[in-house]
């Protein structure tokens, strides 16, 4: 799509550089989930004069972070909901900027597989079969786990003459335990994705990493969502533009930097960015139009080595919480976890309230519940249909137990990501990291994270592209100035120019 083409509003904001107006740079940060409100934030930190926006195609920040107040009730969390002990870039910031987190204690009450109820010594739960399954394949690693690049250092690992990043995580489990014992773990382990065709290397690293011992568990006082949206008014105080309604739907090359075409509710709008941060999942940046010459001929090619896993949850509503009674988390502060190979896939029962979350499910079992939302809001109150579907499976655990009187559900086209297998996910990151090392461009967030699904890791690599996208600003900087030449000669648009 050409400037010329846009509505006369559209062109109005097309207007001069950031350097006529004696500023040093446009940094343009494309999605509002924690990934993005953390490189808005820093990079308006250490860039002050540079005009740095941040687009979001929603009407709200958070992204996979989403809390749901009910009166009375704490945040019920439709997407994150738990940092550890070993989070430590979460807990820094959530220190700094006053974000309260209270301890959670979890206590697994039971697996109920193959229509009965599993006893609780009878074999490896999900989490220690990953972790001794890595543990038979290379001992050193817990002894002394490597800090950064672990993916680097293990893989050479092997499973016979084959290099583990080639096989899935069925194929080395399948030579380690016997098929019942992996059925079983499965149904325990809470996140079916951690088996099946997932790249072996990544899942065993991710299981060791989230599994590791002496950890505890937190969750936010006032939400996830309201975390990240502290985040992010932290940026606005010091300068940030936050843009919401702003679809990014094209990247093209500028004289000067890159050309961004959003879709807004008035219509098509384009501008310029000296530096541009993608911080979306997946299938964001794979419905982006990018040109060749600015990703190279590979990026297709690399973002198809990540795959999307849909996750759905199911908060029930109760008259009464029927499962004290049944002694699920009778202590104050306990949540009482239970694992099943049906659909439901994980249920946590709460101390406090009459809330339940009745299905928290991923891949195949988050598929199953999906139907019954079909063409509804990825997030909203639970259609009657969804609630007698979610009640009948309860009952096959539970028994006769009341009926809930409503529900609140999230649908998550891609709740996190995992690996393909025959991928070498480290040099995957690291190519999209920058597709192309001429151009300003970079792309960040739980996509390519180390550690799928958890937003730690999500930071972990933001912090990465916010070391590039700072190098890129400096050398930027110095030959922008050099010249004092205008960034768009035909009319970029300032970042804070765009009105929604
Ligand atoms: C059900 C569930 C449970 C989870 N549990 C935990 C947990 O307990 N602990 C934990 O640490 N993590 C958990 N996670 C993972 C965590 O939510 C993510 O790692 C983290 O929120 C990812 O942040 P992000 O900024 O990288 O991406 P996102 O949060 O997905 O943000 C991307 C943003 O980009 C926007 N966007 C997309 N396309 C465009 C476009 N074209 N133009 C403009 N904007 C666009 C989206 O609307 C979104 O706001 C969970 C996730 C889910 C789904």
């Amino acid at each position: 799509m050409q400037a010329g083409s846009f509505p006369k509003s559209a062109r109005a904001c097309l207007k001069s550089s950031a350097l006529d107006q004696g500023k040093s740079g446009r940094i343009a940060i494309i999605g509002a989930g924690a990934t993005g409100a953390v490189c808005a934030r820093e990079m308006k930190r250490r860039f002050p004069k540079s005009e740095v926006a941040l687009y979001e195609k929603s009407g709200r920040s958070g992204g996979r972070m989403v809390s749901v107040a009910l009166a009375g009730l704490r945040p019920l969390e439709l997407g994150a909901a738990f940092v550890s002990s070993r989070h430590p870039r979460i807990l820094r910031l959530a220190r700094d900027l006053s974000c309260d987190l209270a301890p959670v204690a979890f206590k697994s009450d039971g697996v109920f597989a193959r229509d009965r109820w599993l006893n609780a010594g009878a074999g490896a739960t999900g989490q220690a079969m990953l972790a001794a399954t890595l543990a038979a394949l290379a001992p050193d690693y817990f002894a002394q786990p490597p800090k950064r690049a672990c993916l680097d250092s293990l893989s050479q690992l092997k499973l016979g003459d084959r290099y583990l990043w080639r096989c899935t995580i069925d194929e080395v489990l399948r030579r380690h335990w016997p098929a019942d014992a992996i059925y079983r773990a499965r149904a325990t382990h809470g996140c079916t994705s951690n088996f099946g065709a997932a790249n072996a290397l990544d899942t065993l690293l991710t299981a060791a990493w989230e599994g590791a011992p002496g950890q505890r568990f937190f969750r936010f006082v006032n939400g996830a969502e309201a975390f990240c949206r502290s985040v992010l008014e932290d940026g606005v105080r010091a300068g940030v533009d936050v843009r919401t309604h702003y679809e990014l739907a094209a990247i093209t090359r500028a004289p000067a930097g890159l050309r961004l075409v959003f879709k807004t509710p008035a219509g098509a709008c384009a501008l310029e960015a000296d530096v541009v941060i993608l911080a979306l999942p997946r299938h964001g940046v794979a419905d982006l139009a990018i040109a060749e010459d600015i990703a190279g001929s590979r990026f297709r090619r690399d973002l198809g080595a990540i795959v999307d896993v849909p996750a759905f949850k199911l908060f029930l509503a109760y008259n009464a919480p029927w499962w004290r009674a049944r002694g699920f988390a009778k202590n104050a502060g306990e949540v009482s976890a239970v694992f099943t190979d049906l659909p439901l896939q994980q249920n946590y029962f709460e101390n406090e309230g009459r809330v339940m979350l009745g299905v928290f499910a991923d891949g195949d079992n988050a598929r199953v519940w999906r139907r019954y939302v079909e063409g509804a809001p990825s997030s909203a109150l639970a259609p009657k249909a969804l609630l007698c579907a979610a009640q009948r499976a309860l009952t096959r655990l539970y028994g006769d137990i009341p009926a809930p009187c409503a529900g609140v559900y999230a649908s998550w086209r891609a709740g996190w990501h995992h690996w393909r297998a025959g991928v070498r996910s480290s040099e995957v990151r690291e190519r999209l990291a920058q597709p192309n090392p001429d151009l300003p461009l970079f792309i960040c967030g739980e996509l390519l994270a180390e550690h799928a699904g958890w937003s730690e890791s999500a930071l972990d690599n933001a912090e990465d592209t916010i070391e590039r996208a700072s190098a890129w600003m400096a050398s930027f900087k110095s030959q922008a100035l050099a010249s004092r030449s205008p960034l768009a000669p035909d009319g970029g648009a300032s970042t804070r120019k765009v009105q929604s």
